[in-house]
């Protein structure tokens, strides 16, 4: 594992192959029928104990998580923390999975909400703790039993939820991770048959792969996948606020952030306005040293991934950037271009850096067109002073999370997840559990 803000290595790990992906399916298969028979408050118990674990070592997960992903300490203190609250929330499942009774003649009619079995988890690389968190916390909660596999540049934080999850008393077999290759591990989850359902985040390219493997069995699955959102700004909205927060909605983890708000769309009349008071928010985001606290943004997560985000800016008119150190580090400045015409590449595909492309509007009716002329649907922010606007254009913008006057769209207790090609499904929130359950529905002639 190479530390992304130094380029020293800080590990080595294993990988597992085949056999070893089999085996730890296979445990998980043993371990199903007894997690799901484990009385509701008891299941419930060990899951705030396994947060209580991931609270005690909050700082050691931040920090490992600071070292091997180049997240900046506050963020990763924040992620380590949305963990221990995804699993807090999850503890409040199991004593509120609640069935039905449905009225019927000669009989009772009576739902049950069955637990799948075993739950495979693909997490990405760039929020590897609370990602893999979204998907195993309800599942663990409505009785599965989960494999996690993390990205193979960001594995050390997930080998150490697994520590915790064994420290607070989970079962052997209910909670395990396995490193390796997505080609090799990440494909087991979708080819072996124990596996009822796989949780994929990831890019919509593999995220396509995942859904036809998964059709082969009718394999449920849950995809999060890429995003080209939009930060639309009306000009009778705060442009001072809408300037100084823009660069937060797009730069925050260096751009790798799958809700980034990577288009800035802004109405014409406030258009030059608008970018005289986006260039000192830009050039003032401190760029360095991710274990500072005062440092704002990190490191990009590999040299390959620096190269395919300068790829995108070079052909592009950059407006302006801001600063970075020089190396070592996979650096790369927060960066404003203005796109070549509606087809630029920075315009359609997802950069996945701190690059964002600022474009003029005409009116509402422009601004929605040109939010929805993409093949994504997951983020965005709409900025404006009239309530009526803000309510219409959420509504119109195909987009599974908005904000309006704000860039914040991800909280445990709501639903998360993509319109179009940005997934399928959705993860958090009250439902969370829904996705994690079969329905039976029994009747009783009496
Ligand atoms: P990726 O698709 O390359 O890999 C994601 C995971 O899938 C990794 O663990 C990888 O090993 C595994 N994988 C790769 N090929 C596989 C295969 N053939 N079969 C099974 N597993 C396979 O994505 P990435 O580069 O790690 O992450 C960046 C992408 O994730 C971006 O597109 C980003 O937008 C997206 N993302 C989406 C969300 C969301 O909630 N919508 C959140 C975070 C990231």
């Amino acid at each position: 594992m190479i530390d992304p803000a130094t380029e020293k290595v800080i590990a080595e790990v294993e990988l597992a192959d085949e056999a070893a992906a089999d085996a730890a399916i296979e445990r998980a298969r043993a371990a199903a029928p007894g997690w799901a028979a484990v009385a509701p408050g008891d299941r419930a118990r060990l899951l705030r104990r396994f947060a209580e674990q991931v609270d005690a070592d909050l700082d050691e997960l931040a920090r490992l998580e600071v070292a091997n992903a180049g997240h900046t300490i506050g963020n990763a203190r924040w992620e380590a923390g949305n963990v221990r609250d995804v699993l807090h929330y999850a503890a409040g499942i199991p004593e509120r999975l609640l069935g039905s009774q449905i009225p019927v003649s000669g009989g009772v009619n009576i739902t049950f909400n069955e637990p799948l079995g075993v739950v495979g988890v693909i997490v990405p690389w760039n929020f590897p703790m609370p990602i893999a968190a979204w998907g195993f916390g309800p599942a663990l909660a409505a009785g599965n039993t989960v494999v996690v596999k993390p990205a193979e540049a960001t594995p050390l934080t997930a080998l150490r939820l697994a520590e915790l999850a064994a420290r607070a008393g989970l079962p052997d077999g209910v909670f395990q991770v396995v490193l390796g290759a997505g080609a090799v591990v990440g494909q087991r989850f979708v080819t072996h048959p124990a596996v009822r359902k796989v949780v994929f985040t990831g890019s919509t390219v593999v995220g396509k792969q995942i859904m036809a493997g998964c059709a082969a069995q009718v394999k449920r699955v849950t995809l999060e996948l890429g995003g080209k959102s939009a930060n639309i700004v009306f000009a009778d909205a705060d442009l001072e606020r809408a300037a100084a927060t823009a660069p937060y909605g797009v730069f925050d983890n260096a751009g790798q952030d799958c809700c980034a708000r990577s288009r800035i769309l802004v109405q014409r009349e406030v258009f030059d306005r608008f970018l005289e008071l986006l260039e000192p928010a830009v050039r003032g985001v401190r760029v360095g040293d991710p274990n500072d606290e005062a440092t704002e943004m990190g490191p990009l997560i590999s040299a390959a991934h620096r190269e395919r985000v300068m790829g995108f800016v070079e052909p592009s008119t950059v407006a302006y950037t801001g600063a970075c150190p020089s190396g070592p580090g996979f650096w790369y400045p927060p960066t404003v271009v203005l796109p070549n015409g509606a087809s630029d590449r920075v315009l359609t595909e997802e950069v996945f850096g701190p690059v964002v492309a600022v474009l003029p509007f005409e009116d509402e009716a422009d601004a929605v067109r040109i939010a929805n002329a993409t093949d994504y649907g997951l983020s965005g922010s709409i900025w404006t002073s009239d309530v009526g606007r803000a309510l219409r254009v959420s509504r119109a913008v195909e987009a599974g999370n908005l904000s309006v006057n704000s860039h914040s769209s991800v909280r445990y207790w709501t639903p998360f997840g993509g319109f179009k090609q940005s997934g399928l499904g959705r993860e958090l929130g009250p439902d969370a559990a829904s996705a994690f359950t079969e329905t039976k529905n029994v009747f009783i002639a009496t």
